[in-house]
């Protein structure tokens, strides 16, 4: 890297990028990451009292400002100081997607309602800022997620998570050496949305060293676009989601391309699990570390992947915790993911059932930090499989049999689909490779795994197109087991 460079990434990293986003009201972004560098370093039970103390501030604040949460504390005779040690908090009941959609504007402080409603009538694309005028005298950005269900939930952020989303993401990189203000390019954008010139764009390629690209139903001129814009501005770390990034990495193999002169150093996914064969993919093709993001759009980043393996939770932030784990489940089987954010934000969500599968592990981190681990996030609860003797198959597990074992040599790319009455049906594009003994070989491999009443399928197809949502999911769920998994973790 050049001395002028170097100096650009200081003043973007120490000036212009917290600068940009104060006005934006993200506030105190380099405060909140230095606090993060220095508490990651608490012993476990120093983290724990942090929770508890900004636990207890959050609930008190709730109590009074957030109707919603006020109505359900008296419901169930309940005030904040009830809550002794963060064990209390299952006194709360779990907050559903469906609570959100019904009472989202009591869930709001009331202080913003009037801010709300103005963020609602706003015409800009849900996520944008309501005018930049108004938008400092109301500080409230309305948003939306997409969840598994089709049902989008409506969310607002007065630029607080945001904030504390920057400060997470910048420990992230500084755990792989890379300082604030570092070259990156962000593949996000939708590629049908995509301006060939954005002000947006200039402003924050200018002022913060990300470069914008897209990265939603993407097709091959698109990542041809995007593989030219990378090597001109030469990011230092690749951002996107994880089929954006696995899917150019493809692409660059299918045409044999590679990245020169760009050496990036850091390849960051968000927004899906990352699994085995695709990590082994993207550090291939890129040549450095992958690392991962995990949390939703409601919340923020909750958990992120170190360089020894590990998934920390930003536990300063969020309260993890894994619903059916208690009583008999061990400390170590898979629970149903309940998140508390613990910053205090005019919308907060206390106990969100997001949807996702995870497995804690007691074990220490080789990179001496105590943040908790997650063991693995299994998935969204529908893309894991119960099977008869109560076991979950996870979509990991698919992929290791189809990507990275064995037979992986002779599958171009597969999908998993979950039918009634036991059937598992495994749609399949083959390599020439694959003969009849591969097949043979899998479905050995899936009786060793399952009992006999499972009846395994292969449909041979040339394409696996994505959903309309642009997702190409691994697992297809047409038993919806959903609805009884939730209910018996609950009652475990
Ligand atoms: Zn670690």
């Amino acid at each position: 890297m050049s001395f002028v460079e170097d100096i650009d990434q200081f003043l973007v990293g120490r000036a212009s990028f917290p600068a940009v986003n104060y006005f934006l009201n993200r506030k105190n972004i380099l405060g909140r990451y230095r606090k993060l560098l220095a508490s990651e370093w608490y012993s476990k039970e120093a983290l724990r009292e942090l929770q508890f103390q900004k636990l207890l501030a959050t609930l008190r604040h709730v109590y009074v400002w957030n109707p919603f949460y006020a109505k359900r504390f008296k419901e169930i005779g309940l005030v904040p100081d009830d809550i002794k040690s963060l064990e209390d908090l299952r006194h709360i009941p779990p907050l559903s997607r469906k609570d959100v959609i019904n009472h989202r504007l009591e869930m709001v402080d009331v202080r913003y309602r009037d801010s709300a409603l103005a963020a609602d009538r706003a015409p800009q694309h849900p996520g944008l800022p309501v005018l930049f005028g108004r938008f400092r005298r109301h500080k409230l950005v309305r948003n939306t997620s997409t969840g598994s269900t089709g049902t989008p939930t409506v969310f607002y952020d007065d630029g607080s998570t945001t904030a504390l989303n920057w400060a997470h993401e910048l420990r992230l990189k500084r755990w792989f050496g890379l300082p604030p203000g570092v070259r990156e390019a962000r593949m996000t954008g939708v590629s049908t949305l995509y301006p060939a010139k954005s002000l947006r764009r200039t402003i924050r390629k200018m002022y913060w060293n990300q470069m914008i690209l897209p990265g939603i139903f993407m097709s091959d001129d698109d990542y041809e676009f995007s593989l030219q814009s990378i090597r001109k501005f030469r990011p230092r770390v690749l951002w996107g989601c994880t089929l954006a990034l696995t899917g150019l990495a493809r692409y660059m193999q299918r045409v044999n391309k590679n990245i020169a002169p760009c050496t990036p150093e850091l390849v960051i996914s968000w927004a899906a699990p990352l699994y085995e064969h695709e990590k082994n993919l993207l550090t291939e093709v890129f040549d450095c570390p992958v690392t991962n993001l995990y949390g939703s759009r409601e919340v923020g980043h909750i958990a992120i992947l170190c360089p020894h393996g590990s998934m920390h939770v930003n536990q300063e932030n969020y309260i993890v915790e894994l619903e059916g784990m208690g009583a008999g489940g061990g400390k170590t089987s898979p629970g149903n993911i309940l998140v508390t954010q613990l910053n205090a934000s005019p919308m907060p969500f206390l106990r969100y059932r997001i949807g996702d599968l995870a497995e804690f592990t007691e074990e220490a981190c080789s990179c001496g930090r105590s943040l908790s681990v997650l063991k693995r996030v299994l998935g969204r609860i529908g893309d894991v499989f119960k099977t008869k003797d109560g076991r979950m198959i996870e979509p990991g597990f698919w992929c290791h049999a189809f990507m990275v074992g064995r037979q992986s040599q002779d599958v171009e790319k597969f999908q998993v689909v979950y039918q009634p009455d036991d059937k598992i049906l495994f749609r399949v594009i083959r390599k020439a490779s694959y003969s009849a003994q591969t097949e043979a070989d899998l479905r050995s491999l899936m009786e060793t795994h399952f009992q006999s009443d499972i009846k395994f399928d292969f449909e041979y197809v040339h394409d696996i197109k994505p959903q309309p949502s642009g997702k190409c999911p691994i697992v297809v769920n047409e038993i919806e087991q959903k609805e009884e998994l939730v209910l018996m973790l609950q009652s475990r």
